[in-house]
């Protein structure tokens, strides 16, 4: 099954992508960590990504999407897999319809982990104090956080209209919110004769 899990920086994606990959078995494509270790890894992608990353920008859709598609060629990827901080752009979200129908697969599921802002923003300064990440300055943040806004956030209006989205409330324990992503992947398992 293709999963997409999706919300804003700091809606608890990186800690529920680890439980749901042991749920589902499939392997876990975060495009976050994918860019991080192609600018790790010196390549000239990567350095492009960098660029990018290092303001709290998107990086370009082609470019995002080649990563993806090139990754979703091994052959561990046949039976679906889950995306995380993927698609970030309505384009994205086209693009990977596109390849996935090439397979005769589609997105199974979209699961929006949903935070309120003031929150976000609290999360999001913890980390920055506690994983000093490159890209976690309070200015990159804010940018993030309206990069979220104008560019994310229509995604999910394409996933509803092709009827694969469900929303989660994303406060409260990290199990307690896992039980209701599980129970939101369970509503469309039976429906996704070909994903
Ligand atoms: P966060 O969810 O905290 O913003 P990520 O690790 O998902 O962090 O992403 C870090 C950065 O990598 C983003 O700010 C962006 O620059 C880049 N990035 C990750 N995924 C995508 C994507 N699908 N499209 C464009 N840029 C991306």
């Amino acid at each position: 099954m293709f999963v997409v899990l999706f919300g804003a920086p700091g809606a608890g994606k990186g800690t529920q992508s680890l439980l749901l990959r042991e749920y589902l078995q499939v392997p876990h494509l975060s495009t976050g960590e994918m860019l991080r270790a192609a600018k790790a890894s010196g390549t000239e992608l990567g350095l492009t990504a960098a660029r990018y990353m290092d303001e709290g920008r998107l990086a370009p859709d082609e470019l995002v999407v080649g990563v993806v598609c090139e990754r979703m060629e091994q052959p561990d990827c046949c039976r679906g897999c889950l995306f995380d901080g993927f698609p970030r752009t309505v384009t994205q979200a086209r693009l990977l319809d596109e390849y996935l129908s090439h397979r005769r697969g589609r997105v199974g599921v979209v699961i929006d982990i949903r935070v309120p802002l003031v929150e976000l923003q609290r999360r999001m300064l913890e980390r920055s104090r506690k994983e000093r990440r490159v890209d976690d300055t309070p200015e990159t943040i804010q940018r993030r956080l309206e990069v979220f806004h104008t560019q994310t956030a229509p995604v999910l209006e394409y996933y509803q209209e092709h009827d694969a989205l469900e929303s989660v409330d994303g406060i409260g324990d990290p199990e307690a919110i896992f039980e209701r992503i599980r129970q939101a992947v369970e509503r469309h398992r039976h429906s996704c004769d070909v994903c």
